[in-house]
């Protein structure tokens, strides 16, 4: 029997036997002060549609993972960067795990406030995706006090410049973001005593196969505990004998990012990669993974130009025996799909719902299902860029909710810009990156999620001066204020 279906069975007999013990009914649950709990039926509902069946929590990540990012910070997942827990190199891994910040983040979730830098999974929940809310991918294992999983994101040396990326992420892009990078072999060192109680460690680039440090914490992880489900997430151009001698030493599992399957359209998008070279590595990965009984993943990045592969992408990941899921692409603004015009997004739902995609394997139901999220989040961005209402628990707001709400940051924001000489230049690049992160978006949503932030945050990522940063930024804020608020005339339209 293959560890893939055996791991199936015990999910199925997990999620029977956490459906019958059930969880505390949300509505009775006694919430400290000061916290926002997301609506009981909310709760319950999410709860239902858990993979492994409802749980105690909304979310475990903070219980069970450490992600480290790039400049060292230490964060609970990659949706929740705003809530940094800790940095290294200033403090040990050990502190940091132990530490308040990780607490208090505990605290919130513990009462079912997704308020402390969870906004992403917030408005997923609050627009009934659950699928695509992040939450429910820790609800492996039991918690045992340790971190059972931990991501890394330590370098980004790559060999690409994809048109969907930035300097952030790939060493191949110029641009002006500086970057010092921590990380060294002392932070493999401080990884030693986490090892043996890791149950998966996921690692990201750049490209992860460039990247020196990784084989030292590979070589690490594989010696002390060969159980690991290490997943490496690849772009598919490095297949050398370093590699194919490291994966025969653990129980690697590789996602491959691909977004066309159009030799012309892949490097164009994926700038710097071979087509055909990216092709036949990515199938020896996939018959890797296949005899090894581990996961094997295709992710492709929808985007203006590939969004009209992508049915032919998800049955090709289903031939292989790969799990599709797709990522969304906030920046750059003009080959984003979220804030397409209405018609055109539904152009492509339109012509993507067409396709008569297999569905008789495990991979294939799965892929199935997450391409038809994806036509839904096709068709919740055409509704919020007509301003129709997406989901009856957003929070109504009257005109002159949100003109006061507005007025009041923007009086806020001038007064604490007052001292500083660089003041309007300040208000220029805040009213610049509202007006480029909304394009055809009425922007001013914003203002009710920007309000609850410390205004010394957005002073000190206006003083970044990057536009680009900036209105990646606005976009976010954006993004997550449609998901939570919605104007009340447009529930009687
Ligand atoms: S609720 Fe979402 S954003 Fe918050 S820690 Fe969990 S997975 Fe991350
Ligand atoms: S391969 Fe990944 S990290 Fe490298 S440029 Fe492309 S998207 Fe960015």
């Amino acid at each position: 029997m293959s560890a893939n279906l055996l791991e199936r069975i015990g999910a199925g007999i997990l999620k029977t036997i956490r459906t019958i013990r059930g969880t505390p009914d949300p509505e009775k649950k006694q919430y400290g002060r000061g916290y926002e709990p997301l609506p009981a039926p909310l709760i319950r509902a999410f709860n239902k549609q858990r993979p492994l069946g409802p749980r105690r929590l909304l979310c475990y990540a903070p219980f069970k993972m450490m992600y480290f990012a790039f400049g060292g910070e230490v964060i609970a997942c990659c949706h929740n960067r705003r809530n940094i827990l800790g940095r290294y190199p200033e403090q040990d891994l050990m502190a940091i795990w132990k530490g308040s910040a990780y607490e208090r983040l505990r605290d919130f979730i513990r009462n079912d406030d997704l308020g402390n830098g969870c906004e992403v999974c917030r408005n997923l929940l609050m627009s009934e995706n659950f699928d695509g809310a992040k939450n429910a991918l820790y609800d492996r294992y039991e918690e045992g006090g340790w971190p059972l999983t931990m991501e890394f994101e330590l370098d980004n040396r790559c060999n690409c410049a994809c048109i969907i990326c930035n300097d952030l992420f790939s060493t191949q892009i110029k641009g002006d973001h500086e970057r010092s990078n921590p990380y060294d072999s002392r932070f493999a060192e401080q990884l030693r005593p986490f090892i043996p109680h890791l149950k998966e460690a996921k690692f990201y680039g750049g490209e992860p196969f460039l990247i020196p440090l990784y084989y030292e914490i590979w070589d690490l992880m594989t010696s002390i505990n060969p159980d690991i489900r290490i997943l490496v997430q690849t772009n598919g151009t490095i297949l050398n004998d370093k590699v194919r001698k490291l994966l025969k030493k653990g129980r690697f599992s590789i996602n491959v990012s691909i977004d066309s399957l159009d030799a012309e359209r892949f490097e164009v998008i994926r700038k710097n990669a071979d087509f055909r070279t990216v092709m036949e590595n990515t199938k020896w990965f996939a018959n890797y993974c296949r005899v090894s009984g581990s996961h094997f993943g295709i992710i492709p990045t929808p985007n203006r130009m590939n969004g009209y592969d992508l049915a032919e992408i998800t049955r090709w990941a289903g031939e292989l025996g790969g799990r599709v899921y797709f990522n969304t692409l906030i920046t750059p603004l003009e080959l984003a799909l979220w804030n397409l015009p209405p018609p055109e997004l539904r152009n492509i739902h339109s012509k993507l719902s067409g396709a008569a995609l297999p569905s008789g394997t495990p991979a294939e139901k799965a892929n199935l299902r997450h391409f038809r999220d994806f036509l839904k989040q096709l068709q919740a961005w055409a509704a919020a860029n007509e301003k129709m209402p997406v989901s009856p628990m957003k929070t109504a707001l009257t005109r002159q909710q949100l003109s006061a709400t507005k007025a009041l940051f923007l009086q806020r924001l001038e007064h604490s810009l007052r001292e500083k000489p660089n003041r309007e230049s300040l208000m220029e690049l805040f009213h610049y990156s509202l007006s480029a992160a909304a394009g055809v978006r009425n922007s001013d949503l914003v203002y009710m999620v920007l309000d609850k932030i410390p205004i010394q945050e957005i002073i000190a990522e206006l003083e970044t001066g990057n536009r680009d940063r900036v209105t990646l930024a606005a976009a976010k804020k954006l993004f997550e204020s449609e998901g939570l608020y919605k104007m009340e005339e447009s529930v009687n339209e």
